[in-house]
This record gives C-alpha cells, structure tokens and sequence, in this order.
C-alpha cells in the first residue's frame, strides 16, 4: 500500500450539487448555480467546429482567448491567466503563494472550495466568521498575521449572495499589508446590481496585492467546460500562469469562451432575466414569511438551523435540487420560471406544514 498524505484522511469531501427527480418525473437542478439556459446556438456550432481539431494539443496559452478577454475589459493581455474553472484557478494561487505553514484567511461561511484547497497546500486556514451574513472585514483585517499570504473575499458571497461595499473594500484593502495577496473572488460579478459594489477590475491596478477571479461557469453559461481567469498586475499573473499545468484549458473550452464573449450581448440579456427572477423569488420568499439576505448573485440563501437537511428533502420530494449546508441553511439557485415557481410552492408547503 502507497503512503497517503495524513490531510487527505482529514480533508472535507467537496460536495458537488446533484439533480434530484420527483415522484412524479419532476428535475430542477438548483443546486450548483449554474445557468438555467441551454448553450447558445453559436457557441455549440464553436465548439463543434473545435472538435474536429482535437487530435491535436490545444494553444497552451490561450491566445485568442486571452486576447478576447484583454479587448472585452480593457486589460493588457500579460494581466491575465487562465484555468480549467477558476476554481482550479484558485488552486493555482495556492500554488503562488502558499508555503506549509502559510495562513489564508476568508470568511465562512464561504465557497466550500477554500478549506480543501487550502488543505491540499498544507496552508493554514483562518476561517473568520460572517457577521450578520456578510463578510467582517474588519475582522480579516484583525486576523492577518505575518504568517498571512493570501485572503478571499468572494464578492458576492457564495452562499449568502451579500456584497462588501465599495468603501468597506477600500478601507479594507488600504489596511492588508502589501506582501498579502487579496483575491477577489467574482464569481457572480455579472449578477451584481448595487452601484455601490467595488468591480475589482476597477481597482486591481493601483494594487500590486490584488487579484480578480472570474469564471465562464456562471452567467456564461459554461459550467461543463471549465474556464475560469485572474486579472492582476503582470507579476501576479505571470506567477500564476507559471503554476498552470500545461494544457489545462482545452482546446473546446478555450473556442467555447471565445464564442461567448462573441455574443455576450445575448448572454447579458440572459443574466438580466434571471436577475428579475432573483427579485421575484426574494420578495415571494418574504412575503412567505421567510428572511431572506439581499442577494446580488444568482441564488438566495434561507437560514434554516436545524431544519436544513428536512427542508432540503421538502424540495427533493418536488423535483427541486437544493444546496443544503446541514446545520445551517440552503443555497437556491435562480433558475427558469417554472424551476422558481416549482420551489416556491415547496417552500410555502414548508412553512405551512
Ligand atoms: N468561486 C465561487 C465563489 C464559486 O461559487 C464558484 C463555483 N461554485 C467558483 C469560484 C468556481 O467556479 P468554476 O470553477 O466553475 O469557475
């Protein structure tokens, strides 16, 4: 028998969100915050035309995709760096920066994926609790030690939806000391709709410790296919490009995105449906009686303590597949109507029963 890492007897499993089918036939995935929208027609045709070159390694660096995403948001090509998904993105950070013994500090609840990936780098995580279901930022700052060399703040907060303000983020980051990497995770960046919400592409400049993260998963519309970046500045992104395992984006991917950036209009109009839908679930949550946090990102949280798990096996029984995080409450995906209304009339059964 090989010898395994001790971490990997003691690593939380990632707990992927999974279809569920009622009784009567019923799915609505809302579990993993994906887009409720089929692929594009013009982004299927990208990718099948890609299909015919795969016998062949796709171009490592992702050139027309790094060029596309230079030209979409007005960045020099060398500020970015690619990955399969930002998650893997952010497992490359860990790479960058991280040493046995580096400290990473986020706040938790939070994306599941910090606590494993820190794990996998031997860092030490630093988990500083949400206040009222938002990040403390001035907490974080409390907790940066000289051990510190990275904090997450995911912005929206997966799973609460809450944003930091633009002034908390600015006065935040003028207190992180500059051998610290700040990544700022915007994941659900498309979704955010408070003009008072620091996009952090408009900051990362004037920063040589912050980083952007984003992903084509979510209002692209590209989950299955995994591409995620980093913007930064060129010593931050070429140390990540660095970690990159060679070839990691493919070549369908890679087309995929190029294609979604070509008709981002459409995807964009897609995204404001679904932030309408988000508007229309919240207030029919709370005129249920629910207490629901204002959520700038495509899903909502309800805060269920112990009643979790039931909940979650509530909205099974209909169909709908939630995100239950047991002891403590259920991220909902917005998805199309009918997935909306299905979860809706679930969650009223649920008060009423
Ligand atoms: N960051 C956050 C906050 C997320 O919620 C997710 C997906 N659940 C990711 C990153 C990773 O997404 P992907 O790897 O698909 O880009």
């Amino acid at each position: 028998m090989p010898r395994f890492r001790a971490i990997l007897d003691t690593m939380p499993a990632y707990r992927p969100g999974k279809a569920v089918v009622s009784p009567d036939g019923r799915s609505y995935k809302l579990s993993s915050n994906e887009s409720p929208y089929d692929p594009l027609p013009s982004v299927v045709e990208a990718v099948a035309r890609a299909a015919t070159e795969v016998h062949r390694y796709p171009d490592p660096a992702a050139t027309a995709l790094t060029e596309a995403l230079a030209e979409r948001y007005g960045v020099p090509p060398e500020h970015i760096a690619l990955g399969a998904g930002s998650v893997t993105v952010a497992q490359q950070l860990f790479e960058t920066v991280s040493e046995p013994g580096a400290e990473v500090v986020y706040a938790w609840r939070s994306f599941e994926a910090y606590p494993l990936l820190a794990d996998l780098a031997g860092a030490t995580s630093v988990r500083v609790p949400l206040a009222g279901e938002t990040h403390d930022l001035a907490a974080m700052a409390e907790a940066i030690t000289p051990a510190t060399r990275m904090v997450f703040v995911c912005n929206p907060n997966n799973p609460t939806g809450t944003v930091v303000r633009s002034g908390e983020l600015k006065a935040f980051l003028d207190r992180v000391p500059e051998d610290v990497l700040v990544v700022l995770d915007e994941a659900y960046r498309e979704y955010v709709r408070d003009a008072d919400v620091t996009d952090g592409l408009t900051v990362y400049r004037d920063r040589p410790n912050v980083a952007v993260l984003r992903t084509f998963s979510k209002a692209y519309g590209l989950a299955g296919l995994r591409v995620g970046y980093l913007i930064a500045n060129e010593p931050v992104a070429a140390a990540v490009r660095k970690t990159m395992v060679p070839f990691a984006v493919n070549h369908l991917a890679q087309a995929a995105a190029v294609a979604s950036l070509a008709a981002e209009d459409e995807l964009l109009e897609r995204v404001e449906t679904v932030v309408g839908e988000r508007t229309r679930v919240r207030d029919a949550l709370i005129a249920q009686g629910w207490t629901v946090p204002v959520t700038e990102a495509n899903f909502v949280w309800l805060r269920l303590g112990e009643r979790t798990l039931e909940f979650a096996e509530a909205c099974a029984a209909e169909g709908v597949a939630v995100r239950p995080f047991a002891g403590e409450g259920a991220r909902v995906s917005i998805g199309t109507p009918e997935a909306n209304d299905t979860f809706l009339a679930a969650a009223a059964a649920f008060r009423d029963a």
